[in-house]
């Protein structure tokens, strides 16, 4: 018999002042770096650098409120002097706020000090699918099917909030500690006020960009239909659909719909990437389609995937 006490028992003999989280927060936080926010009264302590993007780095901050995680996205006031840097953070913050989903990274808090604006973020440590494809150069079916039913579901729920997305891509599918995805960066979204707008163009460099938004036709919630192809095709493949040395070169491949599924990937794998690849965008999948598609409803669904994952392939039944 094991005669250790309990683990409650073992927790109700510390003092409460020890936070009771499973990091040891003297090891991974630097009590000398703080980050204090003034609307919440909330204290962070820093952490470790989870990323560094075109303005933000990304740091996990502990919260001395209640202990807990989180991603803070750090953005130097000095690398955005111009009002309309600005306003595309806010602009980001404003779409995101109210998002509540499971595949979507939780907005939790945005606040600034002299030196710097700061967006709290749920935290996804084992970073994103970029950081995995290094790893693993292409991943297994089932795999694939465990991130795009997530990414799928993610996307329908950003949709039914009326938000374009725009930069559906490797680096911005997040994975908890648990593995479970998080679509992250609206920093390209937007919102779509009535039925049937078109928009005409986006204020950035999309990186699976559509045709339609290449061609400044006017583009809608189908761009990220075209994204979510794209992906697919760059996890089973190892790199993406239209890749070439140049970016004009791989601009001319879009607009000529020029692109090979490799021949070791199954026919519903082949099939769904190339409904997504439509160049007409009303011909792509809705997502329900998507959802019912035979790619998701035959063939081995995981339900969770071990953080081994993230470096090795993994062996299913
Ligand atoms: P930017 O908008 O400046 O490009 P990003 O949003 O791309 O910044 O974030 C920079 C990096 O930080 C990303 O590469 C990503 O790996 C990491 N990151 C962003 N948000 C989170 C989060 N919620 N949890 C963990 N890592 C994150």
């Amino acid at each position: 018999q094991n005669h250790r006490p309990h683990p409650h028992q073992q927790l109700q003999q510390q003092p409460l002042s020890i936070p009771q989280s499973p990091h040891d927060i003297s090891q991974n936080f630097d009590p000398t770096h703080i980050i204090y926010d003034s609307t919440t009264d909330t204290t962070y302590l820093r952490g470790r650098l989870l990323g560094k993007g075109g303005f933000a780095r990304c740091y996990e901050l502990l919260s001395l409120s209640n202990n807990k995680i989180y991603a803070g996205k750090i953005i130097s006031k000095t690398r955005i002097s111009k009002p309309h840097q600005k306003q595309k953070i806010l602009r980001e913050v404003e779409l995101q706020q109210d998002l509540k989903h499971r595949n979507v990274v939780e907005f939790h808090s945005y606040f600034e000090d002299d030196s710097n604006v700061y967006i709290i973020l749920e935290n996804c440590s084992r970073k994103s699918l970029v950081h995995v494809l290094k790893h693993r150069k292409y991943l297994t079916e089932p795999e694939v099917r465990f991130y795009m039913q997530q990414l799928v579901e993610g996307v329908q729920y950003v949709h039914l909030k009326s938000i374009i997305h725009r930069d559906l891509k490797l680096g911005n599918m997040l994975l908890n500690e648990d593995m479970e995805l998080k679509l992250a960066d609206f920093g390209l979204a937007t919102k779509v006020d009535f039925e049937g707008e078109m928009k005409m163009t986006v204020c950035g460099t999309p990186n699976y960009i559509a045709p339609e938004v290449l061609q400044k036709k006017g583009h809608s919630f189908e761009a990220d239909i075209w994204a979510v192809g794209c992906i697919m095709y760059a996890l089973l493949v190892g790199r993406p659909p239209f890749e070439t040395t140049t970016l004009k070169e791989t601009y001319l491949r879009i607009t000529e719909n020029s692109f090979k599924v490799p021949s070791h990937i199954s026919g519903p794998a082949a099939n769904l990437i190339r409904k997504c690849l439509n160049s007409t965008p009303s011909q792509r999948p809705t997502l329900r389609e998507l959802n019912a598609d035979e790619f998701f409803t035959t063939g081995y669904m995981p339900r969770t995937l071990p953080p081994s994952c993230c470096t090795s392939m993994p062996k299913f039944p």
